[in-house]
């Protein structure tokens, strides 16, 4: 009696335990896209390589989140739950060895650029740091991701790029190789921020918001098919496959940004399928 009495207590207090563990989907990996699952906590921060990044729940607790290309290999984050309590955990991050990529036969003038052409970068930049820093509160994300156009990987995210012979940043997107005026496809539901432009870098390009600070970036268009305002579906045709801006040949580069942090778009092609564990949330904190 005694026994199935104390049982009853502990039982329920391991039950209270796991019902309050925080459930985390994806490849804890530099550079992935995760879901985190946590119906009691209204904050999750990030401690991100040189900015902490705070993430908001949805209706059903889903919380998406994403592990910069250079996050450190033990990776903090913050839990914060009712009131002021907060628990501090320590993720355990797998690097990645970037490949190193030698691009040649630029236009050099989009390699070393001149004074002159700085407004257009100007441009460029500030038009895309307002458009990622967008934060809707919307899940057109749940439609689930396809790869926009068919084709040949040409160029992966984070390599480590060397235009004409001159180290730039790390790659933010991941390239497809397809004949100039290929379709390109809308990879989730979602809302057209940004369309055209004629940018320095990455030419025509369009931007779909796909909510809770999630957006996907389709750049080197030969042309852009839609407006900016203009809602689109999964696999609505959004441009075609060009080489605007700085390419050296026709290709889409589709790149992810989440809460202006950006990542592998490919970590979006199982979005609703990603292995989860538990993670403990009232394990030790620091
Ligand atoms: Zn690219």
């Amino acid at each position: 009696m005694r026994f199935s009495a104390i049982c009853l207590i502990i039982c329920s207090l391991m039950a209270a335990q796991k019902a309050a563990a925080l459930e985390i989907c994806g490849d804890l990996k530099q550079g992935e896209l995760l879901l985190v699952k946590d119906k009691k906590s209204w904050q999750i921060t990030f401690f991100n390589n040189l900015k902490e990044r705070k993430y908001y729940p949805n209706e059903e607790g889903v919380f998406l989140a994403a592990l910069h290309r250079d996050a450190p290999q033990k990776f903090k984050i913050g839990i914060y739950g009712a009131g002021k309590s907060v628990v501090y955990k320590d993720l355990q991050i797998e690097p990645t060895k970037w490949d190193i990529q030698r691009i040649n036969g630029v236009q050099q003038h989009k390699v070393t650029p001149n004074k002159e052409h700085q407004t257009e970068i100007d441009r460029e930049r500030a038009d895309l740091n307002q458009v990622l820093a967008l934060k809707t509160e919307a899940d057109y994300w749940q439609s689930g991701f396809m790869q926009p156009v068919e084709g040949r990987i040409s160029g992966n995210f984070g390599n480590q790029r060397i235009f004409n012979g001159i180290p730039k940043s790390p790659h933010s997107g991941t390239d497809i190789a397809a004949a100039a005026g290929t379709p390109v496809r809308a990879s989730a539901d979602g809302i057209v921020v940004l369309s055209g432009k004629d940018y320095f870098y990455t030419g025509n390009m369009v931007i779909i918001d796909h909510g809770r600070g999630l957006q996907t970036i389709y750049a080197h268009l030969q042309e852009a098919k839609v407006t900016e305002g203009q809602g689109v579906k999964k696999g609505e045709v959004i441009g075609l496959v060009g080489s605007t801006g700085r390419a050296n040949g026709a290709h889409l580069h589709w790149g992810a940004s989440l809460n202006g942090v950006r990542f592998n778009p490919r970590s979006l092609l199982n979005i609703n399928e990603k292995k989860c564990f538990k993670l403990d949330s009232k394990a030790e904190g620091k």
